[in-house]
């Protein structure tokens, strides 16, 4: 216990109301922002060279080098055209996915609490300026190097700068120092800022976006299937150059029509779609008020299949209303809403019955000072007045008490709580029966404390009373207040409260127990010794939109969970009212982890874990993981750390969360509301399945190319397209409409199916067959008017080169996720400026000079639209035939939602 010393009062004093807003100002243009200098943006030339080391591109410039040499004019005015265009696309794709993830990091920048012109407020830490005074608690990461002026069982982790472990005190007058990047995980402070940006120590906050090396794993896993397919298709366009030389084609020619077909044929602009893709999908996530702190996040987030999450303020709305009061002689309920001070304390003695025969402590037999009602100003009489021992509950609870109320700003504003809600509803019952938080803090001043953590579910402080000695108070959950090494009260009393405690949490009501003693010292061990003042039973309504989300959850396939630090029975009771068990479904079970051990084995069939620690949380992650789940969980304490960093989406929330939980997670939802993570799942369902339609569109585009090339010649067709006609097309068709494919909305029915497989690869789930089947008609349409055309003495080639080109345009038009849709408006735009300038390919001199086409006449241009029109008939049929991504995945695995009738043993389970 850190017993705060007088001596450096005086300068806290001086020192209370901070800096002023006006100098804070002028400090932070003195000395610039408190950041490290950041890497210097990349410059254009740079990104234009990266793009063109592409070993495509270097294949491309080869070849342009051959058609200076030979003089082939047209074929060298197309083929730099492709790299211009190609850079360009690249290098602004690049631009728009660094402005994007630049622009969440932003939003997701850390936080520091400070105190200027005497308020307390919230800025970025970037603003932190020296000879600030910074407020800290519990979760908050130092924003900048400091001195303690003021501490309270103040904790530090400095692992980020020593690699020590063991988190180190910090004293009040001792001239400590804190580092930036450092973490509190104990207690509270304020301290000084002494150093800020790059002049303070090294260790630093996570505050970028982590990019990971640069690639996400499913771009990892794109580039590895690129390789693939760029040694599978020069292959095949050396097998098309082979056949070429042999039936005595020119060599030159060849050549360029095999690398051409090579350009055509890889999807080389896969990852600058995917990053683009990724990176816009974190957009729409942020204004859906989802902000996404790593980009590899958006495609894990489409495969979520567990949502862990806990219970207060997520799933309840975390404004708490103490509703009933119990103490040993009497019984009471409060009525009033909200934080306002204004209700009333109804009083019952309790039946005269249930007060007999209980033996009443004698204070002088157990030798102890027994606690006087002396804070509710009356005499200090020994004995136990029904109004005195509510009164002096609640006075306790005021004391033993870190939070504040705040009066509405505006006549129709409301009461607002800082700091812990659960403590601010206490602060709210006593001000309804007339206690002051100011005025007790005064008479009796707080001297010690221990705050409240979650792993021993209880806090304490020590107060000076006006005679010399001092009283303890602690308060916490009854499972850790009410047993002998706590209390020295009767085991009759002691058994009673809890029963009373068991009753009042299986109606939903957090319940706190409070207790108290007079001594003459401090001592070293307060929280032994103690009297029972009585419980607190707090409300703590479940939010309107909880339900919802819940059912949306099991729409998608995703497992609700709930892990609680709450007793079982409250856990249980709100658990049911939001769906989160149900009966019959005996997968849903509600299970109690005081201190008892968690089997993995169990982990899958229950739905609450109650009265869980973090370290617990850790576990149930672990477990649901090497179940092969992908989880989201959420977490908002600073213990949350390290199981919100192993869950695959560590979820924490953007106001309420610290700012330890924000800088962990994979995922700050700004509006603090569940709802937002299913609108997340949603979003990155929707990016990956706008990735896979662009692969199908893409990998059939360039398959059918080489069909053509390969199958043309056995047809009688010597070589079925020029290389400039093959570029051109490439350029069309993987140009626009590819990026707008990226733009889909999702569709209908994809929150109503089970998320894709964790395994599945992104070519998984007939993916490869889908892009065959539909290879297959576009060749063979293209290949059939060649034929045809052929055969009657039309300008054969160039129906063929439009043909080839519009029926890719159908694919990508039947690819749209909803066919009438107004959303996406760029995919309709973009086909028809492809098909345009694929029309203008066969009509404009100077293209037809360039492309080698000839004009069609209105029938012969008639005949091919039409039956390029195949193009999107095959998407559209394909998907009718073959339903796809849902159906296959359901045949693919049992669905999540599948539930194994196998109740857990009855001792363990808790059921509503
Ligand atoms: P959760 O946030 O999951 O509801 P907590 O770990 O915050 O769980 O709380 C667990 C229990 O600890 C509560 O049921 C309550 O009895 C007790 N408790 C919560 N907050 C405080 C507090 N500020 N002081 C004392 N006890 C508390
Ligand atoms: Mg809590």
């Amino acid at each position: 216990m850190t017993v705060e010393a007088g001596a450096g009062e005086e300068m806290i004093e001086s020192d209370q109301r901070g800096l002023s807003s006006d100098e804070a100002a002028v400090r932070l243009g003195r000395d610039g922002p408190n950041v490290l200098p950041g890497r210097p943006p990349t410059p254009l030339w740079r990104r234009v060279l990266s793009q063109l080391r592409d070993p495509l591109i270097v294949v491309l410039l080869a070849a342009a080098a051959l058609t200076i040499a030979t003089g082939d004019w047209t074929d060298t005015a197309v083929i730099l055209l492709v790299i211009v265009v190609n850079t360009s696309v690249g290098v602004w794709q690049e631009i728009r996915a660094d402005r994007a993830i630049t622009a969440l990091s932003e939003l997701t920048a850390p936080a520091a609490r400070v105190i200027r012109d005497g308020e307390q407020g919230l800025i970025p830490a970037a603003d932190v300026v020296v000879g600030d005074l910074l407020v800290l608690a519990e979760g908050d990461i130092v924003p900048a190097d400091a001195r303690v002026v003021e501490a309270a069982t103040l904790l530090l982790d400095e692992s980020s700068l020593t690699g020590e472990s063991v988190p180190v005190g910090k004293e009040t007058g001792a001239d400590e120092s804190l580092w930036a990047g450092t973490v509190v995980v104990k207690g509270r402070g304020r301290a000084h800022v002494t150093a800020v940006g790059a002049a303070s120590a090294t260790g630093r906050i996570a505050g970028m976006m982590d990019r990971g090396g640069g690639l996400t794993p499913l771009q990892r896993r794109l580039v590895g299937i690129g390789r693939m397919l760029a040694g599978v298709t020069v292959v095949l366009c050396a097998v098309v150059l082979a056949f070429g030389l042999v039936r005595g084609q020119p060599v030159e020619l060849m050549v360029v029509t095999a690398i051409s077909l090579v350009v055509a044929a890889v999807p080389e602009s896969l990852p600058a779609v995917v990053t683009l893709s990724l990176a816009l999908g974190a957009r729409r996530m942020a204004a859906r008020h989802a902000l996404v702190r790593r980009l590899p996040a958006v495609e894990t987030l489409g495969s979520v299949t567990v949502l862990a999450t806990d219970k207060t303020g997520t799933l309840t709305e975390g404004r708490m209303v103490a509703r009933r009061l119990w103490t040993p002689a009497a019984e009471a309920t409060v009525t009033g809403s909200g934080y306002a001070p204004l209700g009333e304390v109804r009083q019952a003695l309790r039946r005269p019955d249930s007060d007999a025969g209980r033996p009443v402590p004698d204070p002088a037999a157990s030798g102890r000072p027994v606690p006087r009602s002396s804070v509710s100003g009356g005499p200090a009489s020994g004995s136990q007045v029904p109004g005195d021992s509510m009164t002096d509950l609640l006075s306790a609870a005021v004391l033993c008490n870190d939070a504040r109320l705040v009066p509405p700003q505006d006549p129709d504003g409301e009461w607002e709580a800082l700091g812990d809600p659960t403590e601010a509803a206490l602060l709210a019952a006593a001000a309804k029966r007339g206690l002051d938080r100011e005025e007790l803090n005064a008479r009796l001043p707080r001297v010690a404390e221990r705050p409240f953590d979650s792993e021993r579910k209880r806090m304490s402080t020590v107060h000076r009373l006006p005679g010399g000695r001092v009283r303890v108070i602690c308060k916490g959950a009854p499972e850790s207040l009410l047993c002998p090494s706590v209390l020295a009260d009767d085991p009759g009393l002691l058994a009673e409260a809890a029963t009373r405690a068991g009753e009042l949490a299986r109606e939903g009501f957090r319940v706190l127990a409070v207790a108290w003693a007079d001594r003459e010292r401090p001592g070293d061990e307060p929280e032994q010794d103690l009297h029972l003042l009585g419980l607190v039973a707090i409300l703590d309504p479940p939010r309107t939109a909880a339900a919802g989300t819940i059912a949306a959850c099991r729409r998608a396939g995703i497992r609700p969970i709930l892990i609680t630090g709450d007793h079982p029975g409250t856990a249980a009771a709100v658990a049911a009212e939001l769906g989160i068990l149900d009966a019959g479904d005996g997968r849903s079970e509600c299970r109690a982890l005081d201190g008892a051990d968690l089997d993995d084995g169990e982990v899958g069939r229950v739905a609450v874990f109650a009265r869980a620690t973090p370290e617990h949380k850790l576990r149930i992650v672990q477990a649901l993981r090497e179940e092969g789940q992908i989880v989201a969980m959420t977490g908002d304490g600073v213990n949350d750390g390290p199981a919100l960093r192993r869950a695959d989406i560590g979820v924490a929330m953007g106001r309420r969360g610290t700012e330890v939980a924000r800088q962990a997670a994979d995922l700050v939802l700004a509006d603090d509301a569940l709802g937002t993570v299913v609108a997340a799942v949603e979003e990155g369902r929707r990016v990956y399945a706008n990735i896979r339609r662009f692969l199908i569109y893409a990998l059939s585009g360039g398959a059918a190319e080489i069909a053509v090339m390969l199958v043309g010649p056995f047809l009688g067709l010597p070589l079925p397209l020029l290389p400039a006609q093959i570029l051109w097309i490439n350029l069309l068709t993987h140009g626009l409409p590819g990026v707008a494919l990226g733009g889909e909305p999702a569709r209908p029915g994809d929150m109503s199916s089970p998320p894709r497989p964790p395994g599945q690869s992104i070519l998984g789930a007939g993916l490869w067959l889908r892009v065959i089947r539909i290879a297959v008609v576009v060749g063979a349409v293209t290949l059939g008017v060649a034929v045809w055309a052929h055969h009657a003495g039309r300008p054969w080639q160039s129906m063929a080169f439009f043909t080839l080109g519009a029926t890719q345009l159908g694919v990508a038009l039947g690819s749209r996720s909803r066919l009438r849709t107004r959303a996406n408006p760029l995919l309709p735009v973009a086909i028809a400026s492809a098909l345009a300038l694929q029309v203008a390919g066969l009509y404009l001199p100077a293209l037809r000079d360039l492309l080698g086409t000839r004009p069609l006449t209105g029938l012969e241009l008639a005949v091919v639209i039409a039956l390029s029109g195949l193009g999107y008939a095959a998407v559209r049929l394909d998907r009718l035939l073959h339903p796809g991504r849902a159906a296959g995945d359901r045949a693919g695995r049992p669905a999540v939602s599948a539930r194994s009738p196998e109740p857990g043993p009855e001792e363990d389970t808790v059921r509503s």
